[in-house]
This record gives structure tokens, C-alpha cells and sequence, in this order.
């Protein structure tokens, strides 16, 4: 007998409705739902709701979420932004940093978040606290959510002694992925340098924040693409931001796209922050300061959407459900078709799993049970109505502690 039975429901992809059955946290039964119902301990009648995997967010900042009652000025620009949150961080405790990222996990775990990274700041100022309260919040949580942790020099390397240090320290005490920000330090080819050695050393994907600015000029994505190539990284480096793409001339543009698919590096979007930092030096014609997502998947790049800052001095917007940045790129990418809105509900599932190197997440059989149910039977619906979850399972149990009854 199965543990676990979704019944009559809608799956990406697929247009019929489905039996989606559960035991020992993996999918073992997948079937067109006909009269025939298998037994199963619990069965959800979900009478044609939609059923996806659950969310992934590829990148997020909890240890500096939240932080909007603790500013005295507000910021107009990516400089006041590290500036004035460089000043806050002085001031992190531990224990602030745990309470204010514990709100954002209970929050992206009741929106259907089964998979985060999380980039932790590793600098002189913060050294290794955050890192070591996400460490263990990703032990706490381990059966609610999966953490990946990115080791990150928010403040550059090289400008801040002791920051080379710290970041290889991290990576000994559990750090996941190395993280770089060229754009944020004096020597931007060192810093690649630096950072593709570490990864290299400990054999650590790597996840840059990268020419995120309105100018055409700062390109340090080609400096990236080179390094992946040479380093045999395909498939195993991320780039958010990337926002100067945006206002390159389009052949440029494309050519850069296109090596970009052939290096196999995934493109994060991180649109609130870009819509609301990029930009402001036009007074007319004003752009909209994003990566050109649609050149980018036309070149054939695994493109994908997250929700960087929540609430602080980059973004003081952010609520931690995925689907709400994914709406906001379906505006301003222009992405309004059926078939777009399957490409965004798809990168914030499948695409963001592969990106983070999550094997399997899809609902098919053998592969675990990381599910979200949502109360709308239209999968278009689930992006533009961004709809209830009627409830999360992580390993085919349920974890969304605030809806312990199914009302389907
Ligand atoms: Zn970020």
C-alpha cells in the first residue's frame, strides 16, 4: 500500500490528469487517474488541482534580510546600499541574524520552497557569524528545506584584509559553494582568479554576482565565460544580475549570449533588486536594467529567477515566494504567453534544480516526493494568481507546520 496518494491531479507538462503515489519519500506510482483508485494510507482527492515539484530559490540573502526598521536613511543606489548595510552589519549579533532568517525559511517553506541558496557574507566586519548560524539552521532544517550556503565577499577580497582567509575557512567548515563579486573590488581579474582557484581546490561549484550595473562597459561575464571553459566548469557556475548585458548593442549582446550557452553557465535574474538600483541615472528613455532574458533563452541559457533581497537596503520589497519575482520578470521580460508563463513556473522548479545541481526534481517515478499543491486547477493560474499551497511535503512529509489538515 502506498503512504501517500495525490489524486486527480494537474502536473507541468503533462495534460492529463494523473495519480501521483508516494511511499518512502520517493514517487512509486504515476498513472493516468482513471476509475481505478490504488489504496494508500492517506489520499488527497485534489479533483484536478495543479501538483509541482516544489520551489527552488537559487538566490537569496538571509543573514541581511529584514532590515528596514533597523535603517536611519534609505538608499537610492547600489554604492549607498553596501554602504549603509556594511554600517548595520557592524551591529549583527548571532541571534539577529538566526531570528531574522528563520522568518524568511518558515515563510519560503509555507510558499512551497523545498530547495534555497543562501549567500552568507564572509568579511572582516561579520567574519564567520553568519556562516555559522546558517550552518546551523541548515542542520535544523534539514528535513524541511534544503540549504545551500555560498561563501560570499560582499566586500570585495582583495580591499579587505583578511577576507581570502575567511572565504577558505568557510569552505573547511561547510560551506557549499564559493561565491565572488567582481564588480565590488579594486583588481576584478584577481578576484576571478582567486575565487575559480578556491573552487578548484575544493572542488565547490561556484555563484557570482556580476556586472550589475547599467553600463555596457562592465563586462567581467567574458572574464567568467574564459575561466569556466578553462577550468572544465561547464554546467557548474551561476551568474546573478548580470544587468549590463541589458545595455550592450544587441550582437554584442548576442554573441556574449551564445558563449554563455556553450560555457553552460546559468543566468539568475534577480529583478526586484535591478528594477530598483539600475536605471536611475536616466532621466529620459529610462531602462529597465535587467538581463535581456528572452535573447538569453532564445541563445539557448538555462535562465532562471530569484528573489536576492528581502526587505533591506538593496530591496525594500520582498515577501520570499518565488512566484512573486517570477511575475514581476514576467512584466518587465515581457513574458504574457501560455507557454511563457510554463517557462517561468519551470525556472523557479526544474531549471533553479538544475542550476543548484539537484538531481532528479521532477515528478516522475524513483524521485523524491518534494511536492507543492496548489488551490487552482489552471497551471497558468498558479503564476498569475499566485494561489493558495494547499500543502508542502519535503521526502513525502509534509512540512508546512501551519496547515496540518488538507482541505481538499
Ligand atoms: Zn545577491
Amino acid at each position: 500500500m502506498l503512504d501517500m496518494l495525490f489524486h486527480k491531479v494537474a502536473i507541468p507538462h503533462n495534460d492529463e490528469k494523473m495519480d501521483v503515489g508516494v511511499q518512502n519519500g520517493r514517487i512509486t506510482y504515476l498513472s493516468k487517474a482513471g476509475e481505478q483508485v490504488p489504496q494508500a494510507k492517506q489520499t488527497i482527492k485534489a479533483d484536478g488541482r495543479v501538483l509541482l515539484p516544489g520551489l527552488v530559490e537559487p538566490h537569496i540573502h538571509l543573514d541581511k534580510a529584514y532590515l528596514l526598521d533597523q535603517m536611519k536613511e534609505d538608499a537610492t543606489t547600489l554604492d549607498e546600499a553596501i554602504q549603509l548595510t556594511g554600517d548595520l552589519k557592524k551591529g549583527f549579533t548571532k541571534e539577529d541574524i538566526k531570528q531574522r532568517s528563520i522568518k524568511v525559511l518558515e515563510k519560503c517553506i509555507s510558499y512551497g520552497v523545498t530547495h534555497l541558496r543562501c549567500h552568507v557574507e564572509v568579511d572582516p566586519i561579520v567574519e564567520l557569524k553568519g556562516l555559522e548560524v546558517l550552518l546551523e539552521l541548515k542542520e535544523q532544517y534539514r528535513e524541511r528545506i534544503d540549504i545551500q550556503l555560498v561563501t560570499f565577499p560582499q566586500e570585495g577580497i582583495f580591499q579587505q584584509k583578511g577576507t581570502a582567509e575567511l572565504m577558505e575557512e568557510s569552505l573547511i567548515i561547510g560551506a557549499d559553494v564559493v561565491g565572488g563579486i567582481p564588480y565590488n573590488d579594486p583588481n576584478p581579474i584577481g578576484h576571478l582568479d582567486f575565487v575559480f582557484q578556491l573552487a578548484h581546490k575544493y572542488n565547490k561549484p561556484l555563484d557570482f554576482h556580476v556586472d550589475f550595473s547599467d553600463d555596457p562597459q562592465q563586462l567581467a561575464i567574458k572574464d567568467i565565460i574564459n575561466r569556466t571553459l578553462t577550468y572544465g566548469f561547464q554546467g557548474r557556475v551561476s551568474v546573478g544580475h548580470l544587468t549590463s548585458l541589458g545595455s550592450v548593442p544587441y550582437n554584442l549582446a548576442q554573441q556574449i549570449a551564445a558563449d554563455i550557452a556553450k560555457a553552460n553557465i546559468h543566468v539568475m535574474s534577480l529583478p526586484a533588486t535591478d528594477l530598483f538600483l539600475n536605471g536611475r541615472g536616466d532621466k529620459e528613455r529610462m531602462r529597465r536594467g535587467v538581463t535581456p532574458v528572452k535573447l538569453l533563452l532564445e541563445e539557448g541559457v538555462n535562465v532562471i529567477v530569484g528573489t536576492n533581497n528581502i526587505q533591506n537596503p538593496f530591496t525594500p520589497f520582498g515577501t520570499g515566494d518565488p512566484l512573486d519575482v517570477a511575475l514581476l520578470l514576467a512584466h518587465v521580460a515581457q513574458m504574457g504567453t501560455y507557454r511563457d508563463s510554463e517557462t517561468l513556473i519551470d525556472m523557479t522548479t526544474v531549471h533553479a534544480a538544475r542550476a543548484l545541481g539537484i538531481p532528479s526534481h521532477t515528478i516522475a517515478l524513483n524521485h523524491q516526493a518534494d511536492l507543492v499543491l496548489f488551490d487552482t486547477t489552471n497551471p497558468r493560474n498558479v503564476l498569475l494568481e499566485r494561489p493558495q499551497r494547499l500543502g508542502v511535503w519535503k521526502g513525502g512529509v509534509q512540512v508546512d507546520r501551519d496547515r496540518t489538515v488538507i482541505q481538499v
